[in-house]
C-alpha cells in the first residue's frame, strides 16, 4: 500500500451524519489521502469537508458493488463503512458482499467510529505497507 491511501468511505443513511461529523474531525488526515465513496455519502461528504471525492453510484443501485470490484482490483487500500445495525437495507445483499471481499483481500476496514478512529490514527496510514494478499490458487484465479 502506497502511504497516500485510497480511502473508501460508505454510510448508511442513519449513519451519515456519524460519518459526516467524524470525517470534519478528521480533515486533515484525510485529506492526505485519495477519497472515494459511494454517490450520496460522496457528496455529502465533499460537500461538508471541500475536498474532492471520487463518487461511484449510491449504494443501493450498485455503489457497494463498485467499491467491492475496485477493493477485489486493488484500488481501494481502507474501507470505511459505517453500516446501520438496526436496519435492514434493500441491498443487504450487498452489504455482506462488500464486507466479505474486503476480508478476502484483507484491507483495513471500520464498521465504527472507534475503529475509524484507531485506523485514520495509526501511523501506518502515512506510511507505505506490505499488506499480505492471499496467495488464491489458480483454481480460484483468471
Ligand atoms: P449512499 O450509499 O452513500 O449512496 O447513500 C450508501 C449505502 O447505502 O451503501
Amino acid at each position: 500500500m502506497p502511504s497516500k491511501k485510497h480511502v473508501a468511505l460508505v454510510a448508511h443513511d442513519n449513519m451519515k451524519d456519524d460519518l459526516l461529523e467524524w470525517a470534519s474531525f478528521n480533515r486533515g488526515s484525510l485529506s492526505r489521502h485519495h477519497l472515494y465513496a459511494t454517490g450520496t455519502t460522496g457528496s455529502l461528504i465533499e460537500d461538508e469537508l471541500d475536498l474532492p471525492v471520487n463518487k461511484l453510484l449510491s449504494g443501493p443501485i450498485g455503489g457497494d458493488q463498485q467499491i467491492g470490484a475496485k477493493i477485489a482490483e486493488g484500488g481501494l487500500d481502507v474501507l470505511i463503512f459505517f453500516w446501520d445495525a438496526l436496519e435492514a437495507q434493500p441491498h443487504d445483499p450487498d452489504v455482506k458482499a462488500l464486507l466479505r471481499i474486503a476480508q478476502v483481500w484483507n484491507i483495513p476496514v471500520a464498521t465504527n467510529r472507534s475503529s475509524a478512529d484507531f485506523i485514520v490514527s495509526s501511523a501506518l496510514m502515512n506510511e507505505t505497507y506490505e499488506r499480505k494478499v492471499p496467495e488464491y490458487k489458480s483454481a480460484f484465479r483468471k
